[in-house]
């Protein structure tokens, strides 16, 4: 119910419960008498690798705008999560963040992101989500297909599958949160829609992640060290090491250049990072279990906000529409912001408008795929059109990036625009501008230096 107490519907349902399909469940509960969240994985208490979300053993961290909106969310979440093994939140600011191979000055920005374990963060989200009265969450099984009116105008339900059993569930809404793999630009296509278009900037990246346990006394206190992968240091890493020293190294290569899993290899690995210090941290450290290997072929965002009919009763968010590169750590927090829009769009339409509602989650995508797809065309084998903003942005983010390893007010505003919380125009002020010009005038722009050799 809202807070007028009108309801939308008696039922709606969410293909997936990963992080999309429970935050929309959250928002759900406000409108719908009945929400139904559906996963093909054993998912409710589970806190560690499962098949449905295999990458999110790797390093994740959530952007102080998606943390901003979870704490509206979900009241207490700063001291419930502050209490969970494998958490960290910090100043996003005060993280070691390292560009373009250079350490940025450390600043208070009073922005706080949370870090470390993804399935700890989703199990305890799901769990607040799933102790709300309405909603049910469904395990171990698969939506099948969409069920419609006979026009094909409607969405009338979902059909289910588990084990040998197959049933029919209805809904007012289905929500399709099942990420990168959705099918519903398939299902659409069957139903006699268009599939959206499909933009796809081929990155080649891949994330290797072991943890370590180090030994007393060999490292410093717990600390994040990023440095983010550029053309002039396609390696990348992130470094998160918890208060019992326990830590995660997620290494990056790009274009094909796979960090490898044999813990000597990876050592050898973080050799040729900007970082010389993740290197020294676990070099001595015991290894904790296997390495996972992600690879990431392309950035991809799903243009639904492009089609002029789209059935009714029915929502996609999520990576199911977008999924950018990982290194910019922006997935989660979008797609917090997204079922922001999705409360308010329920707020205000009686039945909800799916044209239109395509329309405004789409806006949420808009800053973060500039930015990301922006690092991404920097790098020369990325093949494609770069257009004259993408290379403005680039030169200006370079210098920016250099003013930061001089003075912390450059990191501050880097960092409100990486977080999320403020839009990229941020950067344009007349004041800042004149501040990075100067304290880039001696930055060496011709440097393309490439100190790993890269497989083609
Ligand atoms: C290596 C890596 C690192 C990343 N790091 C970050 C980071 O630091 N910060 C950040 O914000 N984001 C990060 N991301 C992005 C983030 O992980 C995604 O944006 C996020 O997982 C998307 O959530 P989702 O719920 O849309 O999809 P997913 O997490 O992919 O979940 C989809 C769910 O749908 C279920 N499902 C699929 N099909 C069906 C079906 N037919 N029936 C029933 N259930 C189904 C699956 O079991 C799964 O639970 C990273 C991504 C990668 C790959």
């Amino acid at each position: 119910m809202d807070g007028t107490g009108a309801t939308r519907g008696a039922r709606a349902v969410v293909i997936g419960g990963s992080i999309a399909g429970t935050l929309a469940a959250r928002v759900l509960s406000e409108f719908y008498g009945e929400v139904v969240v559906v996963d093909r994985d054993e998912i409710m208490g589970v806190a560690g690798p499962r098949r449905g979300a295999v990458h999110s053993v790797h390093a994740h961290g959530l952007h102080a705008a998606g943390y901003l909106i979870l704490t509206e969310l979900f009241p207490g979440l700063l001291e419930d999560t502050r209490q969970l093994a494998g958490l960290t939140i910090r100043d996003f600011g005060g993280m070691r963040w390292i560009f373009d191979g250079r350490p940025v000055k450390p600043a208070e920005t009073g922005l706080l992101s949370v870090a470390g374990s993804r399935p700890v963060l989703e199990n305890y989200l799901r769990n607040r989500v799933a102790a709300l009265p309405q909603v049910r969450y469904e395990q171990n099984t698969d939506v099948l297909s969409l069920r419609t009116s006979a026009d094909r105008d409607t969405v009338l339900g979902v059909r289910l599958r588990q084990g040998d059993r197959e049933w029919d569930l209805d809904a007012d809404l289905v929500v399709e949160a099942s990420g990168r793999g959705s099918r519903l630009p398939a299902w659409l296509a069957e139903l006699g829609y268009e599939r959206p278009d499909e933009e796809r900037i081929k990155i080649g990246l891949a994330y290797t992640t072991r943890s370590f346990r180090r030994r007393p006394g060999t490292f410093g206190p717990p600390q994040a060290i990023n440095p983010v992968s550029s053309p002039a240091f396609p390696r990348g890493a992130f470094f998160g090491q918890a208060i019992t020293g326990d830590c995660r190294v997620s290494l990056t290569g790009m274009q094909g250049d796979t960090p490898p899993g044999d813990t000597a290899q990876f050592l050898d690995f973080t050799k040729s990072l900007p970082a010389p210090d993740i290197h020294e941290a676990i070099v001595d450290a015991d290894p904790i279990g296997e390495a996972a290997t992600f690879t990431f072929p392309a950035s991809v965002w799903r243009h639904y906000e492009r089609l002029t009919r789209f059935p009714d009763r029915l929502a996609v968010l999520g990576d199911a529409v977008c999924s950018f590169n990982p290194v910019y750590g922006q997935g989660m927090t979008v797609i917090a912001m997204q079922v922001m829009k999705l409360r308010e769009h329920l707020a205000t339409h009686h039945a909800p408008d799916p044209v239109a509602l395509n329309r405004a989650l789409a806006e949420t995508i808009e800053d973060p795929w500039l930015i990301s797809t922006s690092g991404d065309l920097e790098f020369p084998g990325v093949a494609t059109h770069r257009p004259l903003k993408t290379r403005i942005l680039n030169a200006y983010l370079t210098r920016l990036r250099y003013a930061a390893t001089k003075d912390p007010a450059a990191t501050t505003a880097l960092m409100r625009v990486n977080g999320l919380v403020d839009r990229p125009s941020a950067l344009w002020r007349p004041g800042l501008v004149a501040k990075v010009l100067w304290l880039s005038r001696d930055l060496d722009t011709s440097r393309r230096e490439t100190p790993v050799p890269v497989p083609a």
